[in-house]
């Protein structure tokens, strides 16, 4: 990482001093270095487009809408790069710092601000994290739609700006989806609110220019969500199938049926592609909608030839599915160096028509397997059109190079057939050199309107491929 930049600038991290007080603004090695990156690991980054992280200026922590206002303001002032921070835990570089500037870390901002029981919403801060959220609206019977891998690390902003996805996702779509309205600090300190409803029809909704924006153009403090009923009754299955285009030809007949469930995670069991796989399904709300759902997405599961594993196999999958994210909390940084002793995994998780998934599986097995790169496993996340693949190469920055060269040629045959090169984690830098292909002369139409409403380049540059 490039060291310690902020000479010259003294002038600039005095003025932040005045406007948010000492406490507000951090300085030291260590935090710089904390905040230069997030949570995109080494063995992910291909040689032949390197990132760089650079040690920021100096991290603020602004405690109001009106201190961002500030923030945003000077930075336009001095023309220096302003990069969000939410939870540090995006796994494409987007919270990245690639020239030294600002970083305002949110998470000062994390006040439930109203919690409207009988309308089922939620108004809260942009930092406010995920997990903490959660809990203050089980006191009212309610709970959130969108429940990531990260909910303990995650933030509200963070999801919004990436648009993730969650394992309720197949229930409740992405934390996009949950969005009704939102407050923003536009790139020149104008502040934007939306409507805070579930539908309107007056005009374009603006508050899709900050759902997976990620922080290019504006910085969210507020944001409306749809909340919903803690739920009175929750069932969890966890089903082998002899071969994963067995379980597909399940996923599709129970997605057809209309089932949609809060656990929906399938993928082979082993690394032999041609092996089991296992579905982990679960039904929850209102008794008995949720046990009618599950009728049918079992009796789907049943003529597709599943066998049921023991309940406990569920259950336990249900119960740690947020601890890869507290371990990643608790040694952020380690992350980061993975894949520099020599071992490099990366994957890929993108939007196909159903119709393409098993012929796109096939090819990415084989084409993986011709330039000697090792398949891990594949899978599927809350339906049948969002596929991952895990692919695995040992050895020094050739191996990066062979690995790096497979998924984009994976990400060259995604487009062939007209999906999409992401579907929860965002672009950032790591998938900046895919947006041309993924938007042809739309792409055109985002820089335009980047221009438009950040004509100093200040908000987040380098990200999204703008
Ligand atoms: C172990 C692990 C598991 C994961 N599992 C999942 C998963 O299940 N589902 C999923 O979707 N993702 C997952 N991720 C990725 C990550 O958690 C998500 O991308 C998450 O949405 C990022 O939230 P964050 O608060 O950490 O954002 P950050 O990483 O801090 O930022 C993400 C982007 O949003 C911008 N941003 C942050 N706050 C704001 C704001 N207030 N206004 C404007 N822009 C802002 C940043 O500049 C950056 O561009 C996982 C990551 C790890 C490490």
């Amino acid at each position: 990482m490039a060291g310690h930049a902020n000479h010259g600038h003294a002038g600039t991290i005095g003025r932040l001093v005045d406007l948010l007080g000492r406490d507000a603004v951090l300085t030291g090695a260590a935090d710089l270095d904390l905040y230069a990156w997030d949570a995109l690991s080494h063995s992910r980054i291909h040689p032949a487009h390197p990132i760089v992280p650079v040690h920021p200026l100096c991290v603020c922590t602004p405690a109001d809408t009106a201190e961002v206002q500030a923030v945003v303001r000077l930075a336009n002032e001095v023309r220096v790069p302003l990069v969000p921070y939410g939870g540090g835990s995006g796994l494409m570089g987007a919270a990245a710092s690639l020239a030294p500037g600002i970083v305002a870390d949110l998470r000062r901002m994390n006040a439930v601000l109203e919690i409207d029981a009988d309308s089922r919403t939620a108004r809260v801060q942009a930092g406010a994290v995920l997990e903490t959220v959660d809990a203050e609206l089980h006191g009212s019977g309610l709970m959130l739609g969108h429940d990531p891998w990260t909910l303990p690390v995650a933030t509200v902003g963070g999801t919004v700006s990436t648009d993730g996805l969650g394992y309720r996702g197949g229930k409740y779509g992405s934390m996009g989806n949950q969005v009704l309205g939102l407050e923003a600090v536009l790139p020149q300190g104008d502040v934007c609110r939306t409507p805070a409803v579930s539908k309107h029809s007056t005009g374009v909704d603006l508050k899709h220019l900050f759902i997976g924006g990620e922080g290019c153009f504006g910085i969210v403090t507020e944001v409306t969500l749809r909340v919903f009923p803690v739920p009175e009754a929750r069932s969890l299955h966890a089903l082998r199938f002899d071969s994963f285009a067995a379980g597909f030809d399940a996923v599709c007949d129970l997605t057809r049926a209309g089932c949609r469930p809060i656990l929906f995670d399938y993928g082979d069991e082993t690394e032999d592609p041609d092996g089991p796989s296992i579905l982990f399904l679960g039904f929850e709300g209102n008794p008995d909608l949720a046990a009618a759902e599950e009728h049918v997405a079992l009796d789907a599961c049943g003529r597709r030839g599943s066998h049921e594993l023991a309940a406990e196999r569920a259950e336990h999958f249900w119960r740690e599915r947020h601890s890869a994210a507290r371990r990643f909390a608790a040694n952020r940084t380690e992350r980061r160096k993975r894949g520099q002793a020599g071992a490099h995994q990366d994957w890929v998780h993108v939007a196909l028509p159903a119709s393409r998934v098993l012929t796109f599986r096939r090819e990415a097995i084989a084409l993986a397997a011709a330039r000697g790169v090792r398949f891990r496993d594949s899978g599927l996340w809350t339906g049948p059109e969002l596929f991952s693949l895990r692919l695995a190469k040992e050895g020094g920055d050739r191996a990066r190079v062979e690995l790096g060269d497979t998924v984009a040629a994976l990400l060259d045959r995604v487009h062939a057939y007209g999906g999409s090169v992401e579907y929860c984690h965002g672009v950032g830098v790591k998938l900046a050199p895919f947006m041309v292909r993924e938007h042809g002369q739309s792409l055109d139409l985002m820089r335009s309107l980047k221009r438009c409403m950040d004509p100093n380049g200040i908000m987040n540059p380098g990200k999204l491929g703008l």
